[in-house]
């Protein structure tokens, strides 16, 4: 049977549970493990694989660098920890070694590690025959209190997105098929530069009660059920309240809109749950949209979407690496 990425993941989860009530394995955006009496290191590696992942028919080495950290502490963001250390493990073809493509990889790198303030402490560097593969660790620490898991929602938290849905992948769309487009460099940017919402988020947690979050890699639909089955509840999302940006709008049918917000990846927004009101203004210093789209309830891992006084119930269908289409 073809249990997809995610049921592969559970059954891990399950084969491999930790015992240790200080430390978190399989499950959440990263690791979790204690460095002293009050504080946890928080680990997450992503991999990043040519022709899967991305393309140098359309990205830059540039724009690649920093979007394999950025995707990276996007997972630190979504613990709500400060992000500290990366290792950066590359397998490479032969002839990708005789361009510069490598050192403007790392330009990259280095934009976005000065931008956070992270540091490159190691990796690993292999041949490969064909592709180019990139493996990133990110290393982050958090007071061990103050962590945000994707289990923490409760019936009545209210539901948050960061930034705008969908641009991302309507960008990829518009990358595979080389449509053109008014606003083409606004969805590329989005595509291939992701910001990673670790400033926003040091900022809510250190303002607001929040009870739970997860960075949105695989689209909303999917990863709002990874937090109310992690949380044992239920979601009401109201369909007007999706942040959709004006680019967006203007380009697409309202078919197309639904695909991209709530099943393409790549957004690397934060949704996230709080009993605190949150203004929608909260993260203009940030110049970051602020959305509350919903509320947690106690209906067991469904979500109901809400349009016109219609309800649907929203199933988790997204980005799953092995799903059969
Ligand atoms: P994210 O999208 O936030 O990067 P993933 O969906 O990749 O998260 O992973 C979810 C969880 O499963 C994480 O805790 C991750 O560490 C774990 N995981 C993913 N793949 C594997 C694997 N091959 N072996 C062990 N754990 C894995
Ligand atoms: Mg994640």
């Amino acid at each position: 049977m073809n249990l997809g990425e995610f049921g592969f993941i559970e059954d891990l989860h399950k084969q491999f549970a930790i015992n240790n009530p200080n430390e978190i394995g399989i499950g959440d955006d990263c690791a979790v493990f204690p460095k002293d009496d009050k504080n946890s290191y928080l680990v997450s590696s992503d991999l990043l694989c040519e022709d899967v992942h991305f393309s140098f028919n359309y990205t830059t080495w540039e724009d690649l660098g920093w979007k394999s950290i950025a995707v990276n502490l996007s997972d630190i963001a979504a613990m709500g920890a400060k992000a500290k250390y990366i290792l950066i493990s590359l397998a490479i073809p032969k002839n990708y070694f005789q361009s510069k493509g490598l050192n403007e990889f790392y330009k990259g790198v280095e934009t976005i590690c000065n931008k956070y303030n992270v540091s490159l402490m190691g990796g690993d560097t292999s041949a490969s025959l064909k592709q180019l593969f990139i493996s990133i660790t990110v290393i982050g620490i958090s007071k061990s209190n103050k962590i945000l898991f994707r289990s923490g929602a409760k019936p009545g938290d209210f539901i948050y997105t960061t930034g705008y849905l969908g641009d991302s992948s309507y960008g990829l769309n518009l990358l595979i098929n080389e449509t053109e487009n008014k606003n083409k460099d606004y969805f590329l940017n989005k595509h291939l530069k992701p910001i990673p919402r670790l400033i926003e988020m040091d900022y809510l947690k250190k303002t607001f009660n929040i009870s739970s979050a997860i960075d949105l890699s695989d689209g909303l639909a999917n990863d709002l059920h990874h937090i109310i089955k992690q949380s044992k509840v239920g979601a009401d999302i109201l369909w007007e309240q999706i942040p959709i940006s004006e680019e967006l709008k203007l380009n697409t049918k309202q078919s197309e809109i639904d695909y991209f917000t709530f099943r393409g990846g790549e957004d690397y927004e934060i949704l996230f749950t709080s009993a605190d009101k949150i203004p929608d203004t909260a993260l203009k210093d940030f110049r970051t949209q602020l959305s509350c789209i919903g509320t947690i309830n106690s209906n067991l891992g469904i979500v109901n979407l809400n349009q016109d006084n219609q309800h649907i119930q929203l199933k988790p269908e997204g980005f799953d690496h092995f799903r059969k289409e």
